[in-house]
């Protein structure tokens, strides 16, 4: 209960971290040492990185989260943690869940699924290995099939922010076809965040979303400026928008309202009810691989990439240390990124992080570093 309370008090932010198996490609890596195991799961909260390294200074260090999954714990158990934020998102709350690490850490798998080699896309078949992107949607519409009908309607959108810049993936050209048209972030008069002229398509199942975003990955390899950067060197958000008819007060939160501005007779109610739409937002994002990557050496496209990439990740470190530490300004117009996601961590909006770590020597200081940003954040 007391850490039920912690996690209250720091506002909505959880951090989870998952620790991916040892795969083959690990112990092909062909340096001593490096395919050693270093990153466990202590226990269900907690995570030790444990390693001796001829030359350096031991470490043996743990690091809590809300919870900690081992190599072990499957998809449907990951996804299971997930699932209550859904009932929030339905009750009136914007929700995001993005995914943090370096690349080859499980991101994308945690968030998508395993991809068949070289393809954006996903392997939609295989129903045990989905990861929370096509688990989210299904309970999405799962919670809206027990409500009246048509009483909510739900749209999606696909991007992909690739050097500081937006591409809408699901916009079509004048043929028809899917291609990433470049968008830009702007603040609306109410002080929330939008994306003028990107493409929203209602979606009516699960089904009909997980296709629509499979062929927005599938032909982003078309775009001009996207088909040389790997899928690791740039973030991918999927949003789902909900939006529903409430009369005045009976919408989740909205029931904070004031009393006075109930109705008290039946009459006045039908005087006083005033309909109005309300739309919730879950976004769901892939980040771009954290490697520590220098700059010296990198040159042209390489260190551009890597400059944006690397301010953009600082930048959405400096945005939740300040709602983690609920300073007043939250600097989310410093990073397109972070403009797209502002009204889905800010406010009372609830966010979870999931830290994606691999278990080997081999990037030690990528998860050092990983574990050191999931702390602060929390
Ligand atoms: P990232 O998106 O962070 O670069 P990936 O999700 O592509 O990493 O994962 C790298 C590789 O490890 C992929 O082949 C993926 O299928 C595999 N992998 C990652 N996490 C797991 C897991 N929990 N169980 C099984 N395989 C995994
Ligand atoms: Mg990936």
């Amino acid at each position: 209960a007391l850490h039920n309370s912690l996690v209250e008090l720091r506002g909505n932010i959880r951090v989870h971290c998952r620790i991916r198996p040892l795969l083959p490609f690990d112990t092909a890596a062909g340096q001593r040492n490096f395919s050693d195991e270093v990153a466990y799961a202590a226990d269900d909260e907690t995570v030790l990185v444990k390693c001796s390294r001829p030359g350096h200074a031991p470490i043996n260090k743990t690091f809590q989260f809300e919870r900690v999954y081992s190599a072990s714990e499957s998809q449907d158990t990951v996804f299971a943690d997930v699932a209550p934020l859904l009932t929030s998102l339905l009750d009136g709350y914007n929700v995001c869940i993005m995914a943090y690490g370096q690349t080859g850490s499980g991101k994308t798998y945690t968030m998508l699924g395993p991809q068949p080699e070289e393809n954006f896309a996903f392997a939609i078949e295989d129903e045990s290995e989905l990861g929370i992107i096509p688990r989210a949607t299904q309970e999405v519409f799962r919670l809206i099939s027990e409500k009246p009908p048509g009483s909510y309607w739900v749209e999606v959108s696909v991007v992909e922010v690739y050097n500081n810049e937006i591409f809408d993936l699901l916009a079509k050209d004048s043929c028809g076809k899917v291609f990433g048209v470049k968008r830009d972030v702007v603040t609306t008069r109410e002080g929330k965040s939008d994306v003028p002229l990107l493409t929203h398509e209602t979606v009516e199942n699960a089904s009909e979303f997980l296709h629509l975003v499979n062929k927005g990955l599938q032909l982003r390899v078309k775009h001009p400026t996207l088909v040389h950067a790997h899928s690791s060197r740039s973030h991918l958000v999927v949003t789902l928008t909900i939006t529903t008819v409430v009369s005045g007060d009976n919408f989740g939160k909205e029931n904070k309202s004031t009393s006075s501005s109930r109705a008290s007779s039946p009459a006045q109610l039908e005087a006083t009810e005033k309909m109005k739409q309300v739309k919730t937002r879950l976004q769901l994002v892939d980040l771009a691989g954290s490697e520590c990557v220098g700059m010296s050496g990198a040159t042209g496209a390489a260190l551009r990439e890597t400059s944006f990439i690397n301010r953009s990740l600082s930048a959405l470190a400096d945005v939740l240390g300040a709602i983690a530490e609920q300073r007043s300004h939250v600097p989310y117009r410093n990073s397109k990124l972070t403009h797209l996601l502002q009204d889905s961590v800010g406010g009372d909006a609830k966010l979870l992080v999931m830290l994606c770590i691999s278990p080997t020597q081999k990037y030690l200081t990528e998860s050092m570093q990983s574990l050191g940003f999931g702390t602060r954040a929390q």
